[in-house]
């Protein structure tokens, strides 16, 4: 590109001094007529377009004093940042205040809905225990002693639809446990203080046989499950005998095979059938003709 004064066109020579602006070069006699001279000039020449230096020349009034003109100019730039960024900080400052202002409303609309399952879940579980202890009460259950924890775990590990037949508390290799039969299964359940619910269950289906001993005061029950027996001791023996027999109501029950609602009436055979109307034309009641006729519907002739 030839160096050329982009104001009045004439090529800069080469020892001619170059007064560079932001877009564009002018000759020393263009800067002049601006009254821009050399030193501060050139550095004032940096701040402006050729533009701003053509209005400077066609307004008559020359730069006088271009270094304090320089330093305000310096000045009115360094203002102008101050003020971009101070905005921009603003502008930043508002971003971030909506941000946590949805994060915010997120949060706490996602807690709210989280405390209404567990309310849900509350009020699920307090339903669930309530049916469990209606159907303690109906099955007469008398001893729950030291199994209250268990008790209160019982929505949790029971099935919607499964009914409590009797229930006493016991002990299995010597922990308290609850012990449960239902109409699905016999449950032994213990709530430790370090670990969290233990169960074991025995399907109904399993179970083998069951047995109880009396005691004094005590009494056990023992269940036969294929090879294993489970002996549960420390029952009461008022209650051993209730479960032994719950258990073994509730296994019957449960194994009985479906049995059909319609019952089957004997089916006569057409040979009975024949017989008696044979005996009702020889007793009179039938003609020849009638139980010929009959004779042939019932053989199909
Ligand atoms: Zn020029």
């Amino acid at each position: 590109m030839a160096n050329t004064c982009s104001i009045c066109g004439n090529k800069i020579k080469a020892l001619e001094p170059t007064f560079r602006t932001s877009d564009g070069k002018i000759d020393q006699q263009c800067a002049l007529k601006a009254g821009i001279k050399g030193g501060a000039g050139i550095d004032y020449c940096h701040f402006h377009t050729v533009q701003d230096i053509r209005d400077i020349i066609e307004s008559g009034s020359p730069i006088t004093d271009i270094k304090a003109e320089l330093k305000k100019e310096k000045e009115q730039q360094k203002a102008k940042a101050n003020q971009e960024k101070a905005e921009q900080k603003k502008r930043a400052k508002h971003v971030k205040a909506k941000q946590k202002e949805i994060t915010n409303e997120a949060r706490s609309k996602q807690k709210k809905m989280l405390n209404e399952a567990k309310v849900k879940q509350k009020e699920t579980t307090e339903k669930k225990l309530a049916i469990i202890q209606d159907q303690f009460k109906a099955a007469g259950v008398s001893n729950l002693f030291g199994t209250k924890k268990e008790v209160v775990a019982l929505p949790g590990i029971l099935a919607d639809n499964e009914v409590v037949k009797y229930a006493t508390s016991g002990t299995v290799n010597g922990n308290t446990v609850l012990m449960l039969c239902t109409d699905m299964r016999v449950l032994f359940i213990d709530k430790g203080l370090m670990y969290g619910i233990r169960f074991t269950e025995i399907p109904l289906d399993m179970v083998n046989s069951v047995n109880y001993q009396k005691g004094l005061i005590l009494g056990s029950i023992s269940i036969v499950n294929g090879a294993v027996i489970t002996q549960i001791n420390s029952v009461t023996k008022e209650t051993a005998p209730i479960m032994a027999d719950a258990i073994k109501k509730a296994r019957n029950e449960f194994i009985k095979p479906q049995q059909t609602v319609t019952q089957a009436t004997p089916q006569k055979s057409t040979a009975d059938e024949l017989r008696e109307f044979k005996s009702l034309m020889d007793d009179g009641i039938l003609t020849q003709e009638e139980f010929t006729l009959k004779k042939k519907q019932l053989l199909g002739l």
